[in-house]
């Protein structure tokens, strides 16, 4: 019998960001009523800086996912699709510039799109609306244990109880801190401004990411005319930019603005984000795993942290879908194992890949230079590098889950 502060369900999902909402998606599109989910969010008012709405980059990976949960017609209608993306290291002087044309398809497939989150975001909300057994409580919490059997959330005079307890509270995770989960990190003493913004020339379906001497500076875009702007660079300089009024952060803005898209006219949804990098040592523990920031922060150069986190959901959402049609238990530890193998190789190496190109693009080491342009010309070179470097960003490989090869997952 459920004591009355007992609030007892299959699955608690701690954070109500979006892996934690692909993740109940995914399970409840699944299983319907074979699995009972609470999801425990902090109080998001008090901390609407942190829910900031930016744009995302999707990858083919995402794509599949939404195809499988039936939802790519409608994300579909509010992304715009990236057909070329150029990269550039402008910095550079004399005549052989470091310049890179990427054609984003494989197979004849986009391989990204342009999204805005908050859009993403809704939708899934609107699917998830339809089933009664989510239940989304807003709560402080206090205290995690976890025992041989059951993993107990602690809030203000109440208590938690699941099988399986998911941390998906983000870069931030309270669950990592509380359970003392340790994480290798470091920060890159850069700050990202993220904005979007108006300009005058078309977006012609191409992204832009230069490297400037300062850090990563790319340009998104999210229809004909916007697009959204992630200016990575040392936090002094970042600082002096975040005391600019909106007309002097334009002018700043278009000192480095790609031509091809001619001057921004408009900025707007300005924000800073502070950049480090963390992967935890460990995502998993008896009846906990960890998904999405809460177990890896990347550089955001690449716009791939989404991505990441949410082919962590489709491996995890695969494990509970099977545990649950065998008749497992799909909070032991055991099974838990074949999480942590199989997303471990996929996040080491897409965080190490974006924190070395960070490393050599943002900083004015002299002797670098020559390995910068050499970088992007050996690439430019050799179609079969740019092909797989295209093929790498959309995170599908041959023994990736069901749900990132577009397979809907059935009990
Ligand atoms: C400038 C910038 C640009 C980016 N651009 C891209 C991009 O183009 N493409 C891409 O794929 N990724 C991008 N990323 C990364 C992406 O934003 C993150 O990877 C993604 O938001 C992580 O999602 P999440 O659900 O794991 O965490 P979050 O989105 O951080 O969600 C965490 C959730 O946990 C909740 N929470 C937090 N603390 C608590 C608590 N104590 N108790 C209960 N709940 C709590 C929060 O309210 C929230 O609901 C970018 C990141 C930055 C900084």
């Amino acid at each position: 019998m459920q004591h009355e502060n007992n609030i007892i369900s299959d699955l608690l999902i701690v954070g109500n960001g979006i892996t934690s909402q692909f993740l109940s998606l995914a399970l409840l599109k699944s299983l319907g009523n074979n699995i009972k989910i609470n999801v425990i969010n902090r109080d998001i008012t008090e901390n609407y800086a942190e829910e900031y709405v930016r744009a995302l980059s999707i990858s083919l990976s995402t794509v599949n996912i939404c195809k499988a949960l039936g939802i790519w017609d409608k994300v579909k209608q509010y992304c715009y699709p990236v057909e070329r993306i150029d990269v550039s290291n402008p910095s550079q002087s004399g005549p052989k510039k470091g310049y890179l044309q990427f054609d984003n398809r494989i197979n004849d497939q986009l391989a990204s799109y342009i999204i805005n989150e908050r859009k993403l975001r809704d939708i899934v909300a609107e699917e998830l609306s339809q089933f009664n057994n989510l239940t989304i409580f807003n709560e402080d919490i206090k205290d995690i244990s976890i025992d041989q059997n059951q993993a107990k959330l602690f809030v203000k005079n109440k208590k938690f109880i699941a099988k399986l307890l998911i941390a998906a509270d983000g870069r931030k995770s309270i669950v990592r801190d509380i359970l003392g989960i340790k994480a290798i990190s470091w920060d890159y003493k850069q700050t990202a401004l993220s904005c979007v913004v108006n300009h005058s020339k078309s977006n012609t379906k191409t992204a832009i990411e230069m490297f400037l001497d300062t850090g990563p500076f790319a340009i998104l875009p999210l229809d004909e005319k916007t697009s959204s702007i992630i200016w990575s660079s040392d936090n002094d300089i970042m600082n002096e930019i975040k005391n600019l009024n909106s007309e002097s952060l334009i002018e700043e803005l278009n000192k480095r603005f790609d031509n091809s898209k001619g001057k921004i006219l408009k900025i707007d949804n300005i924000g800073y984000f502070n950049l480090y990098f963390s992967i935890t040592r460990k995502i998993i523990d008896h009846r906990l795993v960890l998904v999405g920031d809460s177990a890896h922060v990347v550089h955001p150069l690449a716009g791939q942290g989404i991505n990441i986190g949410l082919r962590d959901v489709a491996q995890i959402s695969e494990i509970i879908v099977d545990s649950i049609k065998y008749g497992l238990d799909f909070g032991s530890i055991n099974i838990l194992e074949e999480y942590q193998r199989s997303r471990m190789g996929d996040i080491i190496s897409s965080a190490l890949i974006y924190d070395g190109i960070n490393k050599l693009y943002s900083n004015n080491i002299k002797p670098l230079e020559p390995l910068k342009s050499f970088a992007i010309r050996f690439v430019d070179k050799i179609p079969l590098v740019k092909k797989n470097l295209v093929e790498e960003a959309s995170g599908i490989k041959e023994n990736s889950p069901k749900l990132v090869k577009g397979i809907p997952l059935n009990l």
